[in-house]
Order: C-alpha cells, then sequence, then structure tokens
C-alpha cells in the first residue's frame, strides 16, 4: 500500500508516496507528480528516505564526536549549545563570513528550476520550461 507523506530529510519537505509492507514498514518513495509545487520532484536522499528510516545504523539519538573517535549520546539541548559555543567562536575569530549554512536541496523553492540552461544563464520568457516563472 502507499501513503502520501512527505521527506522529513531537509527544508523542501518534498511530498512523497511512501509504499509500506503489512507491517507498516517504509520500502520504497517516490515522488508526487500531481502536487503543484514538487510536480514529482525528489531527490536521491528521498529516494532512499524509507532504507535510511530502517536502517540498524540509523542515529535514534543526537551523538557527539569524543576525542577518542568514539560517538556519544549528547541531548539536543546541550548538543545546541554547544555548537552554537563553537560557531560563536568561529565568527568571532575569523568574522560571519567564516560560516556557512546549508538548508537542504530546496530545488522546487526557487523562483525557477536549475537546470543546466539555468546555470548557463537564464534563456527568459520564451523557453517553455520558464514560462510560469516569468
Ligand atoms: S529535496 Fe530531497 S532531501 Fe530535501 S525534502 Fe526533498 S526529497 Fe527530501
Amino acid at each position: 500500500m502507499e501513503k502520501l507523506s512527505l521527506c522529513r530529510i531537509c527544508s523542501a519537505q518534498c511530498p512523497i508516496w511512501v509504499e509500506v509492507d503489512e507491517a507498516g514498514v517504509p520500502t520504497a518513495a517516490r515522488g508526487d507528480r500531481f502536487n503543484p509545487h514538487s510536480e514529482g520532484f525528489f531527490c536521491c536522499k528521498g529516494k532512499y528516505y524509507p532504507a535510511m528510516h530502517t536502517s540498524d545504523r540509523r542515529f535514534l539519538h543526537s551523538q557527539k564526536r569524543m576525542p577518542d573517535g568514539k560517538l556519544s549520546p549528547i541531548s539536543s539541548g546541550q548538543a545546541i549549545r554547544e555548537v552554537a559555543d563553537r560557531l560563536q567562536a568561529i565568527i568571532y575569530r575569523y568574522g560571519r563570513r567564516a560560516v556557512a549554512v546549508y538548508t537542504g536541496t530546496l530545488f522546487y523553492q526557487l523562483p525557477h528550476r536549475l537546470s543546466s540552461h539555468c546555470l548557463d544563464g537564464c534563456p527568459g520568457p520564451e523557453n517553455a520550461l520558464c514560462q510560469r516563472y516569468h
């Protein structure tokens, strides 16, 4: 059976159809081509979302890398505080441009689709793919 859901890996939160088995375990995912925003788009991370979700290597709690290289459970609040402290130290020492943030693929949230022709320069409204965005 397929259930409509959304991918929670990044902030794009692409709508996805998830195939689940009799026990309700996700086994496959595909984009929702009838969704007016995503038009079926989902990326390779979303494709493997069911495998990540059911992996026995999946982290179920926040983890901190210790000096010996091993991971140790840490509360989310403490993890956020420690990351914030380290980012503040970097910004203080090197300036705010020393820090960048990755917020996800955001593919279909861009004003128009990024594709090879977009990277070469916007072809303008005469391009059928781009007409709705101009
Ligand atoms: S862009 Fe990829 S990772 Fe992000 S929500 Fe969509 S399918 Fe998931």
